[in-house]
């Protein structure tokens, strides 16, 4: 099938991101989010990304504008009905996503395709509470989405080969490039990178070296382009401690236990760049 309009559910650091790359690729987005604040606060971040490219002189100005009125903020699930592709961006949770995919399904046309941008939960599980599991798939960006060259598509059990193929053909238009990976906890790539950064957490509890140390380690001697604890404060210390939640309830193997620092952090609201605070400092 072809996409024009494509919805997007969740407005917060994925969402907005996901918006600006659909919008500048050509593609009507219509961006919902619970309340006004938080779907224009969306609107505000796709806005000042775009207004830096255009400062760098990456963007002439006048696109600005025509990416931005691509887009249509709404509050209203009503708004999704002409989606041809929705993705849901929401919170990591596995309850609210269940009711937001019944939501999105009982809205859209019998013929588009449901995608969640899940970091780690079941797609098999998600795909099941919609009555088109077969046009349900695993869309998997990374943060910052403007920038990161990698959509991870996943596979339920039963998603076809059809929406596969549609699925990868979007991401091609995006600019971007898709590995596939089968539904597992954390599919393949935050399989390997969550455990690391969760790690390294473990490290900074026990004194191993303080975060700066850390961080600078993996970086210069690794070869990692950011250190593990920059990166957690930049995914969001809450869906990293979700992430962790997932694999340890999915494999049973304490090896996947949450560091505990990583707990607290949460509890006291030190979530990373999105509330100032995290391992570093971001007032
Ligand atoms: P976020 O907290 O920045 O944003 C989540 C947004 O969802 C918020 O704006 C919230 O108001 C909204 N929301 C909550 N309930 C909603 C509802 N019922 N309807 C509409 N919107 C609702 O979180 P995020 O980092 O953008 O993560 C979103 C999803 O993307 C999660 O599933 C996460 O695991 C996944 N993800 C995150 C990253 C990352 O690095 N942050 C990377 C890849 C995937």
């Amino acid at each position: 099938m072809g996409i024009r309009n494509v919805g997007i559910v969740g407005a917060g650091t994925m969402g907005s991101g996901i918006a600006q790359v659909c919008a500048a690729a050509g593609f009507r987005v219509t961006l919902l989010d619970v309340s006004a604040e938080a779907v224009s606060k969306g609107v505000e971040t796709v806005s000042r990304n775009l207004e830096r490219l255009v400062v760098k002189e990456k963007l002439a100005a006048g696109d600005k504008a025509t990416i931005l009125e691509r887009v249509s903020p709404t509050t209203s699930n009503g708004d999704l009905a002409a989606s041809d592709l929705v993705i849901e961006a929401a919170t990591e949770n596995e309850t609210l996503k269940q009711r937001i995919l019944r939501d999105i399904d009982a809205i859209v046309s019998p013929t588009a395709i449901i995608a969640t941008n899940t970091s780690s939960i079941s797609v098999t599980r998600l795909a099941a509470v919609t009555g088109r599991a077969p046009q349900f798939i695993g869309m998997h960006f990374f943060n910052p989405v403007p920038v990161m060259a990698l959509v991870e598509l996943i596979r339920g059990l039963q998603t076809s080969d059809e929406t596969l193929a549609t699925a990868r053909g979007f991401v091609e238009a995006l600019g971007k490039t898709a590995v596939v990976a089968r539904n597992s906890p954390g599919f393949a790539v935050n399989r390997i990178l969550c455990p690391m950064i969760n790690e390294a957490i473990f490290a900074l509890h026990e004194g191993l070296a303080s975060a700066e140390e850390i961080d600078a380690g993996m970086m210069l001697g690794c070869n990692h382009p950011i250190g593990p604890l920059a990166l957690a404060d930049l995914i969001g210390l809450d869906t990293m401690l979700s992430v962790m939640e997932v694999f340890y309830d999915g494999f049973k193997d304490p090896k996947y236990r949450p560091a505990p620092l990583l707990k607290e952090m949460v509890d006291a609201g030190f979530l990373g760049r999105k509330s100032g605070r995290g391992f570093f400092n971001y007032a």
